[in-house]
């Protein structure tokens, strides 16, 4: 399973990567691909498929054999974007001695300096014209080979570079692309590169959603190998146990509607139209129930009876700051999946739904650990709640332990990777 886990990090640099990593992956396992444009109907128990939002969120359903309205629905919910820079309009900077940067956007709350003096590289999608205006086509790109780096500051010019160091997103963050050779170079020189890349003339290129990515592929670490390091950990890992899980559950028809719904845009908080504030999750399921025969009525049962994992990552103790974390509840790496709580309701963990999970681990054989924030350290927001307000669904918050959440590189337990899996597939098959 690490190795699996290893090799979807690899293949998703980016969220429209990873739905296709996802989409390919559900394919092998006979899911259907849904298009929402279409009518859904005749809905068997057993029947499996998936829809994608906007290519970067995706959802898959495997039918039960209880009605929606009569079992309700076993969900788990995760994130497949994270915080990284976007390429910029116009993003060519030139400089002296003909070296050329990229302008870039922040997106969500990447660790800056962690994005120094690594090998970097472009993935995203690339938008192309067609006759039709309103449906220009989409191809994805992964541009496999370090493309370029930000260097840091040599120390010799900021002494103090080891007591902190203040850094601007416009100014100190700019990749650098190459040196410029000839004259011709200078017009649309990152068209060009993703014209090559993708086979297609630039006069085609309308528009792109590209972003950085560390090409270093991910990796395991330790004495027994019992780490993992990569980027996009958050929320990737997540995603991988709960596609694992998704695969893996028994029987091929199960008693009640599985789900499993991976959104974008959690980095950035969640209110797009493939984010967990979208109502597309809820309208799917609406139109399952009634492609199940069913009265509308009947959703609103389902939603009733249905219970969501909302799967993120978790703070581990870190041995270098422990007095960062709670004093009675911090989880370690290794020891499984962490209950996420929070007094002021950022989790939607309750009583109810953290006694529903630990069960749940308890009768996969997993131990299962609790996160609380230290009470002057602000922690951060997740899913479930945002998508609460859309279906308002019990469910708990939980995720396994990382260290250095939103680092370009983090890391994680092996064995809470595997211990995840078993938890998740014991959900949906209950
Ligand atoms: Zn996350």
């Amino acid at each position: 399973m690490i190795d699996s886990l290893i090799q979807f990090l690899n293949d998703s640099p980016v969220n429209f990567l990873a739905v296709q990593s996802i989409a390919q992956r559900l394919e092998e396992e006979g899911f259907e691909r849904f298009d929402a444009t279409t009518p859904l109907k005749n809905i068997q128990p057993g029947d499996q498929f998936y829809v994608t939002k906007n290519d970067s969120s995706i959802y898959a359903f495997r039918i039960g054999q209880q009605t929606l309205g009569e079992g309700g629905f076993h969900m788990i919910c995760a994130h497949c974007d994270s915080p990284t820079f976007r390429i910029k309009p116009n993003a060519e900077m030139w400089g002296e001695g003909d070296v050329v940067r990229l302008n870039t956007e922040v997106y969500g709350g990447p660790i800056l300096s962690t994005w120094f003096d690594r090998p970097l590289s472009l993935a995203g999608r690339v938008i192309l014209k067609t006759d039709d205006p309103l449906h220009p086509i989409t191809k994805l790109l992964h541009i496999k080979r370090p493309l370029l780096q930000i260097p840091n500051l040599a120390i010799h010019f900021n002494r103090q570079v080891n007591d902190g160091v203040k850094l601007s997103k416009q100014k100190d963050m700019l990749p650098i692309l190459g040196i410029i050779n000839n004259q011709l170079e200078y017009d649309n020189l990152l068209l060009h590169v993703i014209g090559d890349e993708l086979n297609e003339e630039i006069e085609d290129i309308l528009d792109f959603d590209l972003y950085l990515y560390d090409c270093t592929p991910a990796c395991t670490f330790g004495l027994h190998n019992e780490f993992i390091s990569s980027g996009r950990l958050d929320d990737l890992s997540m995603v991988h146990a709960g596609l694992q899980a998704l695969i893996q559950a028994q029987p091929a028809i199960p008693e009640v509607t599985q789900v499993l719904a991976i959104f974008d845009n959690e980095e950035t908080g969640s209110q797009t139209k493939q984010g967990a504030g979208s109502p597309f999750l809820s309208q799917m399921l609406q139109r399952i129930n009634l492609a199940e025969g069913n009265s509308p009525e009947a959703y609103f049962r389902a939603v009733e009876k249905a219970f969501m994992i909302s799967a993120d990552n978790a703070h581990a103790w870190h041995p270098n700051y422990p007095e960062k974390m709670d004093p009675t509840n911090h989880p370690v790496m290794g020891d499984g999946p962490v209950i996420k709580f929070n007094a002021a309701q950022k989790y939607a963990s309750d009583a109810v739904s953290a006694a529903i999970f630990s069960s749940i681990c308890e009768k996969a054989g997993v131990p299962c650990q609790r996160f609380v924030n230290h009470s002057d350290v602000a922690g951060g927001s997740t899913l479930g709640n945002i998508l609460a307000s859309s279906i308002p669904v019990r469910g708990v918050d939980m995720g396994n332990p990382i260290w250095a959440m939103h680092s370009a590189r983090e890391t994680g337990a092996c064995a809470d990777h595997e211990y995840c899996i078993r938890a998740f597939r014991q959900f949906y098959e209950l």
